[in-house]
């Protein structure tokens, strides 16, 4: 299995869509747990890390690369 990698501000996707019908969260804040908000309705969630790196699909969009 591939490591992912992610960083601060960058947009993914989950491996199950939000309610309201968005699958887009970007990154807010890195740490011990990860905090991502939905890019529709602009609710927000914090996640243990070793969670997120399970729920999290891909990254559609790296800040770091752009
Ligand atoms: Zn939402």
């Amino acid at each position: 299995m591939e490591a992912k990698k992610f960083g601060l501000n960058d947009i993914v996707e989950m491996k199950k869509q939000h309610p309201c019908g968005t699958n887009k969260w970007k990154i807010i804040r890195m740490g011990a747990d990860v905090r991502i908000k939905c890019e529709g309705c602009q609710h927000s969630v914090m996640i243990p890390r070793r969670e997120f790196e399970k729920k999290m699909k891909r990254v559609l969009i790296s800040a770091n690369e752009a």
